[in-house]
């Protein structure tokens, strides 16, 4: 995966299309997120595309490349669905250019705007008596509102906010461009899709990349508008039981509460008037229970106070309403009021405030027998969680979007938003701050969607702007698109037929799973769900990316590379790989076990680890005498286990021996390499062809082949461990292996200290010592090779009580021959120390 996001990147910088990785402020930006159940989604990339253009060549490469594409506009999405933790998060948030024409009262917009973009045109053009039929929040995006069909503060007297979509541009799975208008064949394909857009939630069909929407006229010639809000908070609260059973009194309050709540919700009301109201349950808050109601009435002040005195019979209610709801020019009803009004969820929705929630979605008609029931379910699950979670910080909320009015007037078959019949799309919150309250949290959701569920439109609908992450995949498609989601799978087809735009519970191809399953109850219990999510995101979290300095030291290792000339040829562009090995570095530096990661070691380890580990071990007869095979073996899985501590994902070293073939596999594990050296032997009447062998089992396959193949991906570091000196080849056979090895390299173009050698020895062999000697003195290859005066096998025994001081030493040994390249300032300052 990291290479193709490598060359992903690298394709996407070349064609000037912005791209963010972890740690990167905007990246940090994009991701945000202020629902602490996707705490841990950490996409690989974040794309940020100024273009139609860009989005074409993301889209085409990401196809090609096999990608994860998740699409993110105004990340409003309740159940987390422009929350990506693998992939590429393809943010619009630069596609945010309005047009609008008030001459022919359409609004042009990018894909990327919020509401608070498109309303500020109105604003800023002081257009008093104008709407555009969009979210009720500054902050929801364009796209995914009117995607999911749209519910605006007008939608009772303009249809849902899809209903006023004229042109949609979409960039397809194929990478094409394609417009599709209201006005295009309904059975061509362009149709088919334009029907489908209006409704189906985003993420199905394509990217959408821009929009024309028609723009309303208020019926107030005016241009005013009624807004209010009022919190009501009856005097015996909404839950209070035990007082209503004490006295006829306060059961009079209770009824009238609930006869109040019920006759407002089945009254109805003429299309100018939209009411939204939030059943309340705090258990900190002292008051009690409440209902939140937020007006907006398309008319003047007169003819509202005499709605609200007609409809509402509960003196207090009507008063404040009346009181709290005041007459203002549309164009300051679009700049604060819908601000102010949606303060709290908008607050909610700020990724500084964090707290876990969880959603679910119901499509209610008012009649007056489900709505008694439903008022009556809500009212006693409100009194069991005041009861079961006192004084706790938690929340259930309960809200009745109203729509209906000019939204019910078309057929459910005429835009791909179904549930035409609503007048209310409720949506249930249950919100809290302590992550051990999840299974308690989820339990309560899960027992009060089975009971409301059955009041649903045909028992099972849910609206896919409220939408409810917990719904199976055998049924998401009828409880969001009831009849039409037959339709849509076919159009899904005709656009997507490879469904590059998967996701949980996106729009399936015709052959897609079976859509008979349970809504709510497919999982055997949903307790059981408790923390599933941050469970599978963990799994691709990358905790550096949340360390705070670890940006800082990225950087720093990003900056010793780029200052290095040969490190940077093989690393420039592996940005991943070099933030993996940080990481692990990162983490090294909090391991009290090991020096590795100390401030003055952990460079030294760093530039170690970054070369191809290679161990050519020795296995001749010799090797048998002193304990020497038992020594190498140790050492051996010394080394291995420093150099493999940092190592990225599959990154390993090779191990070779002088006669024996064992895997030749150059990515070996730490417990593979035990494995090996286990069962394993030294050669008896095995030889010393040391020079011959390092040719023909190393530097061919591992140096040769590969520059041959231009597929040389790191440097190499070749230790060499001996116990004697060459026998059954020429005596230089060793220094001319390393001699072509440096010509070879730079006929290929690359710097001899591409391949270092160290050689050390094991055992006290006079013959070992004298052919060390040898190589140390040979000036035609002192570039190349290291040989350390260290007996090997001595230096570790002496060390072996204190492994913190047998890791500085095995590590500082390591690094001897490649300091000089790589560090020729190092290289100064510490030249003495080069006589240990
Ligand atoms: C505070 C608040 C207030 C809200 N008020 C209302 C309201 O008044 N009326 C209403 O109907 N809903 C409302 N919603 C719900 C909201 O409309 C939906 O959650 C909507 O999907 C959010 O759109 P977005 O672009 O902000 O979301 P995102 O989370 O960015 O996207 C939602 C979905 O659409 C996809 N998507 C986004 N952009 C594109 C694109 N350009 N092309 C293709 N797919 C795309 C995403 O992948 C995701 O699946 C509100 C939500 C919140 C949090």
């Amino acid at each position: 995966m990291d290479k193709t996001i490598d060359e992903a990147i690298e394709l996407f910088r070349s064609q000037k299309i912005p791209v963010f990785e972890p740690g990167e402020e905007e990246y940090e930006r994009s991701v945000a997120t202020p629902n602490l159940l996707f705490r841990f989604s950490r996409p690989h990339l974040v794309i940020q595309p100024e273009t139609a253009s860009h989005v074409q060549a993301i889209i085409k490469q990401a196809r090609a490349q096999k990608l994860k594409i998740t699409i993110k506009c105004g990340g409003h999405s309740y159940a987390g669905h422009s929350t990506a933790y693998k992939g590429i998060l393809l943010d619009l948030k630069k596609m945010n250019t309005v047009m609008l024409d008030i001459k022919s009262k359409t609004v042009t917009m990018d894909a990327g705007c919020t509401w608070g973009h498109v309303y500020k045109k109105l604003v800023n053009g002081r257009h008093n008596g104008f709407i555009i039929n969009g979210g009720r929040c500054p902050f929801v995006g364009v796209s995914g509102f009117i995607l999911g069909g749209g519910l605006s503060p007008f939608t009772r007297s303009f249809g849902m906010g899809c209903d006023t979509l004229e042109e949609a541009t979409v960039v397809t799975a194929d990478g094409e461009l394609v417009t599709v208008k209201d006005n295009d064949d309904p059975n061509s394909k362009e149709g088919k899709l334009f029907w489908a857009l209006r409704g189906a939630g985003g993420g199905n069909f394509g990217v959408l990349v821009k929009m024309k929407l028609k723009v309303q006229q208020l019926q107030n010639k005016d241009g005013v508008v009624v807004a209010g809000r009022y919190q009501w908070f009856p005097n015996s609260g909404i839950t209070n039981d035990l007082m209503s059973t004490m006295n006829n009194f306060y059961t009079t309050v209770t009824n009238d509460f609930m006869t109040t709540m019920n006759n407002f919700y089945t009254t109805d009301w003429p299309n100018q008037m939209t009411i939204d109201s939030t059943w309340m349950c705090d258990p900190q808050q002292k008051e009690g229970d409440g209902v939140r109601f937020l007006v907006y009435y398309d008319g003047n002040k007169d003819e509202f106070d005499t709605l609200i005195d007609k409809y509402i019979k509960q003196p207090e209610l009507a008063k404040q309403l009346k009181r709290r709801s005041l007459p203002e020019k549309s164009t300051r009803f679009l700049h604060e009021t819908l601000v102010a009004q949606w303060s709290e969820e908008t607050t909610k929705a700020f990724p500084t405030n964090k707290t876990y929630n969880i959603y679910s979605s119901f499509v209610f008609n008012n009649d007056k027998i489900s709505i008694e029931k439903v008022t009556a379910i809500i009212r006693e699950e409100m009194k069991t969680f005041r009861r079961l979670y006192r004084g706790e910080k938690v929340q259930f909320l309960v809200t009745w979007i109203h729509s209906g009015g000019k939204a019910r007037e078309k057929k459910p078959s005429d835009t791909a938003f179904f549930w035409r019949e609503a007048v209310y799309h409720t949506y249930v919150t249950v919100d809290w701050e302590d992550k051990w309250m999840e299974r308690d949290m989820r339990g309560f959701l899960k027992n009060v969607k089975k009971k409301l569920r059955p009041f649903s439109l045909k028992r099972e609908a849910a609206f896919i702007n409220f939408a409810d992450g917990e719904l199976s995949k055998k049924a998401h498609e009828r409880a969001y698109f009831g009849n039409n989601r037959k339709e849509l799978r076919r159009i899904k087809e005709i656009w997507d037929k490879d469904n590059f735009f998967k996701w949980t519970q996106g729009i399936q191809l015709p052959q897609g799973i079976d859509d008979d399953g349970e809504l709510d109850v497919d999982v055997p219990d949903k307790e059981d769900m408790t923390d599933t999510i941050a469970e599978e995101q963990w799994e691709y979290f990358k905790t550096d990316d949340f360390v705070k300095d670890l940006k800082e030291f990225v950087d720093n290792v990003d900056k010793f590379v780029k200052e290095h000339p040969l490190l940077e040829r093989f690393f420039k562009g592996k940005k991943n790989y070099i933030k993996e090995l940080a990481q692990k570095a990162a983490d090294l530096k909090n391991d009290p076990s090991t020096p590795l990661g100390s401030k003055d070691l952990l460079p030294k380890t760093i530039k170690v680890t970054l070369r191809q580990q290679v161990i050519y071990c020795d296995d001749s007869s010799s090797m048998k005498r002193d304990g020497r095979w038992d020594s190498q073996k140790r050492l051996v899985d010394r080394i291995a286990k420093i150099t493999t501590r940092i190592l990225p994902e599959g990154q390993g070293v090779a191990l070779r021996f002088i006669n024996q073939d064992v895997d030749n596999n150059s990515n070996l594990t730490l417990a593979e390499i035990r494995n090996i050296l286990e069962p394993m032997s030294y050669m008896p009447g095995g030889n010393t062809e040391i020079g011959t062998y390092l040719r023909s089992k190393i530097l061919e396959p591992l140096v040769y082949s590969k520059l041959e193949s231009k597929s040389l991906e790191r440097p190499l570091l070749i230790s060499v461990i001996t116990d004697g000196m060459p026998e059954g080849e020429k005596s230089s056979e060793f220094v001319d292996a390393i001699l072509e090895c440096g010509n070879k390299l730079e006929g290929a173009k690359y710097p001899r200290e591409s391949v270092k050698f160290m050689v050390g020895q094991i055992g006290t062999g006079k013959a070992a010592a004298k052919f060390l000697e040898t190589i140390r003195n040979d000036t035609k290859i002192a570039e190349s090779v290291y040989c350390t005066s260290d007996q090997l096998d001595a230096k570790f025994e002496e060390f072996h009580k204190n492994e913190g001081d047998l890791d500085r030493w095995l590590v500082e040994t390591l690094y001897w021959p490649i300091k000089d390249s790589e560090d020729k300032e190092d290289h100064e300052s510490d030249g003495d120390d080069k006589d240990d």
